[in-house]
C-alpha cells in the first residue's frame, strides 16, 4: 500500500511557488460546488473584478486561464499572432526564450532583442530594431525576469511601440502584487500572470487581461486560433456574456483559493503590498551582503522579491543548497543556463516575504558549519 501523504513542512523561498497563506489553504478545502452553478457563476464574477482592481485596469477582457503561466503565456500569443505577423521578442532570460518559440510556432516572423541575461532592454535596443521592422504587430517583453531577477521598466517602450501602431504585451507573473504594475497607465494591451509567485496561491491558473485595442485585433483574425482549448473568443463567453456557456470544468477548489489569495491582497492593499516587499528585500540584501554573497543585477534594476546573487567563494551552491532543504526545510532556487552551478534565486514573495523568512535563512546559514562566508 502506498503510504499517507507526507510533505515536509518547507519555508518557500525559491523562485515560485511561495508559502500559502492558512486562510487560502482553508478556501481549498471548501465544499465542491457544481462550474456552473448560481454560486460559482458569483464567484467567477467576483474572482473577475478583483483581476482588474488588482491588474489596476477597467478591460473587460479580464479572467483566469484555467492553466499555469505558461499557458497565460501561450493564451496572449496564439490569440493575438497569426502566420506571417512582425512580432518583437525581448530576451533577457529564460521566460523571453519561451515566448519567442511559443511566437514561433505560431508562424510569427520573430524578431529579437537579446540582451545579457542579468541586464535588462534599453529604449535604445527597441529604437534600433523598429529601424528594421517599422511596422510589428506587437511587441512582448517580460517585466520580471525571474531566472535573473531584472525588472524591466516599461513606459518608455511602451510609448514606442503604440507609436509605431503595435501593441504592448507583458509576462507580470513575478511582479503581479508584488511590484508596482499599473496595467491602464502604463498602455499594455496584453498581460498574463501566475497565482504562486507574489499572490501566494496554489500554482495552475494564469490570471490575464486584454485591452480594447487588443480585442480589436481579436475581432479582426483572418484564420482561426491554433489552440481550441485558449482560443478567447469561445473561453470568453465562459468568464463573462449573458448566458454562461459550458467550455470547460473550472478547477473549482483552485479558483476557492485564488478568490482568497486576492482577498488577502486587496485587504493588505496593492501599494503597501509593493512597500513590504521592498522593505524586507532591503533588510535581506545587507544581511546577505554581510555573509559575502553578491548581487547579479545592477542596483536600479533588481527585482525586490526575487534576489540573484552569487555565493561567497569556496562554497558549492548545490550542497549548501541541499542541507539547506534536508536539515533547515528552506528552499531556494538554483541558477537556470548559464547561471547555473552560479547563482541562488531568492525569492521573497507574498507571504514568504517576512522579515521572519528572512532571519530563518540568514541564521541557518550561519549555524551551518559548511558555510564560508
Ligand atoms: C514562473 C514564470 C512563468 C511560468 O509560469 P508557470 O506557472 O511555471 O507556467 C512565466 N514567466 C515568468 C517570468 C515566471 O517567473
Amino acid at each position: 500500500m502506498y503510504s499517507e501523504l507526507n510533505t515536509s513542512n518547507r519555508i518557500l523561498m525559491g523562485p515560485g511557488p511561495s508559502d500559502a497563506h492558512p486562510r487560502v489553504l482553508k478556501a481549498m478545502s471548501t465544499p465542491l460546488i457544481g462550474h456552473l452553478d448560481p454560486q460559482f457563476v458569483t464567484i467567477m464574477d467576483e474572482v473577475k473584478t478583483m483581476v482588474q482592481d488588482t491588474f489596476i485596469t477597467k478591460n473587460h477582457l479580464s479572467f483566469v486561464v484555467s492553466a499555469p503561466g505558461s499557458a497565460g503565456m501561450e493564451t496572449c500569443l496564439v490569440n493575438l499572432l497569426e502566420p506571417g505577423d512582425d512580432v518583437i521578442i525581448c530576451i533577457n532570460g529564460v521566460f523571453g526564450g519561451r515566448m519567442a518559440d511559443i511566437a514561433e510556432r505560431c508562424g510569427a516572423i520573430v524578431h529579437k532583442v537579446e540582451v545579457a541575461w542579468g541586464t535588462v532592454i534599453s529604449p535604445e535596443d527597441i529604437r534600433k530594431v523598429l529601424d528594421k521592422c517599422p511596422k510589428p504587430k506587437l511587441l512582448a517583453l517580460v517585466h520580471a525576469e525571474t531566472s535573473t531577477g531584472a525588472l524591466q521598466p516599461i513606459k518608455e517602450i511602451s510609448d514606442l511601440i503604440h507609436n509605431a501602431g503595435g501593441l504592448l504585451m507583458v509576462d507580470a507573473v513575478t511582479s503581479y502584487c508584488g511590484v508596482e504594475l499599473r496595467v491602464d497607465d502604463w498602455g499594455i494591451d496584453a498581460i498574463y500572470t501566475g497565482t504562486q509567485k507574489c499572490l501566494s496561491a496554489p500554482p495552475g491558473l494564469s490570471p490575464v487581461s486584454f485591452s480594447d485595442r487588443a480585442v480589436k485585433v481579436l475581432e479582426n483574425r483572418k484564420t482561426k486560433v491554433q489552440s481550441w482549448f485558449l482560443d478567447l473568443s469561445l473561453v470568453k463567453n465562459y468568464w463573462g456574456g449573458e448566458k454562461r456557456a459550458y467550455h470547460h470544468t473550472a478547477p473549482v477548489s483552485s479558483i476557492y483559493a485564488l478568490r482568497e489569495s486576492l482577498r488577502i491582497v486587496l485587504e493588505e492593499g496593492l501599494e503597501n503590498r509593493w512597500k513590504r516587499h521592498q522593505r524586507v528585500h532591503e533588510v535581506l540584501k545587507t544581511k546577505l551582503e554581510k555573509l559575502g554573497f553578491r548581487y547579479l543585477v545592477e542596483e536600479q534594476y533588481r527585482l525586490p522579491n526575487l534576489n540573484s546573487v552569487f555565493l561567497p567563494d569556496g562554497n558549492d551552491e548545490n550542497v549548501i543548497r541541499s542541507i539547506l532543504l534536508n536539515d533547515y526545510n528552506i528552499e531556494v532556487g538554483g541558477g537556470l543556463g548559464a547561471f547555473s552551478g552560479k547563482i541562488w534565486r531568492i525569492g521573497i514573495m507574498g507571504e514568504s516575504c517576512t522579515f521572519n523568512h528572512v532571519n530563518m535563512l540568514i541564521s541557518a546559514l550561519e549555524d551551518m558549519k559548511e558555510f564560508n562566508a
